[in-house]
């Protein structure tokens, strides 16, 4: 089904149409097979938060564009879901809080870095790291594909926003020394708490409100940033999420047997907003 193609009636129209951004992706040799997979471990994640960002991501959001603001290097790691969920939002993010966008992979396969890229320099991308023009350095502690990285981004980044990341990686950064900030609907992965700042919420959903929160936090003194970087603990946030996710649950068990009809006709009404 082409995304033409879902009705607009359909109870699942808008998480389809997200859906069809990704099997397009595989299309067009952006994502690969595990990242459907992916994919779909996340939305189950995100029927458990009633599909909409709540209160700790945007807390979470806030910090991590703080952090990137008042970043001497910051970067912005971009694998294939990323790319094919929503470039247009990473490159907006990156020019408004001038960090660097890198390509980073796990999975290459002859031709998938160029499909990122010209999916990215479509959305309106300037300068790209990550696509092998110059020698490329490596990450220690790291085996996989994504120990690769380029000299001039990642390598010397102090600040690394990785959406849709493994945890692997995220451990590896962490030891560099690197600030890490997540994106991960799944508070319980690995990578949800490695990482120094974790955004509990749909990659969809949270990048273009990344992008808005820059434009307010830009005008904000670097030492108000500061602050409120100061006040926040990952692990506290990743709790809350938690508990929001119980919550939900929790009202669902008490709406009784019709709960899921109510559930998808909820998440379809947020969704429209
Ligand atoms: P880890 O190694 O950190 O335990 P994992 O093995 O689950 O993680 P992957 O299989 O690479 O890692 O999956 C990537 C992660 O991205 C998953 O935890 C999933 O919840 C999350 N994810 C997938 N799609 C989205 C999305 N659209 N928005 C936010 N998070 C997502």
């Amino acid at each position: 089904m082409s995304s033409e193609e879902i009705p607009p009636d359909h109870p699942r129209a808008a998480s389809l149409r997200v859906r069809h951004r990704i099997t397009d992706g595989l299309d067009r040799n952006i994502v690969t097979k595990a990242g459907l997979i992916a994919q779909g471990r996340g939305e189950a994640f995100d029927y458990f938060l009633g599909e909409k960002t709540p209160v700790p991501a945007e807390e979470a959001m806030k910090v991590a564009v703080a952090l990137i603001l008042n970043a001497k290097h910051p970067v912005i790691s971009v694998n294939g879901n990323a790319a094919a969920l929503d470039a247009k939002s990473t490159v907006d993010l990156a020019r408004e809080t001038d960090a660097k966008i890198e390509i980073n992979i796990f999975y290459a396969a002859p031709g998938r870095v160029e499909a990122i890229r010209d999916e990215l320099r479509a959305a309106g991308a300037g300068e790209l790291l990550g696509l092998g023009d110059v020698a490329p350095t490596t990450i220690a502690e790291l085996s996989s594909n994504r120990r690769i990285v380029d000299p001039r981004g990642i390598k010397i980044a102090d600040v690394v926003l990785v959406p849709l990341e493994d945890g692997d990686r995220t451990e590896a950064l962490r030891k560099e020394g690197k600030l890490i900030i997540a994106i991960d609907l799944n508070p319980l992965s690995r990578t949800a708490q490695m990482a120094s700042v974790t955004i509990v919420d749909n990659f969809i959903r949270c990048m273009p409100r990344m992008v808005e929160l820059s434009q307010q936090l830009k005008k904000m003194t670097r030492d108000e940033r500061d602050t409120l970087i100061s006040r926040f603990s990952n692990e506290q946030n990743l709790l809350a999420s938690i508990q929001v996710m119980v919550n939900h649950l929790t009202s669902l068990i008490k709406k009784g047997i019709s709960l899921s009809v109510e559930f998808n006709a909820d998440a379809q009404s947020s969704q429209k907003k």
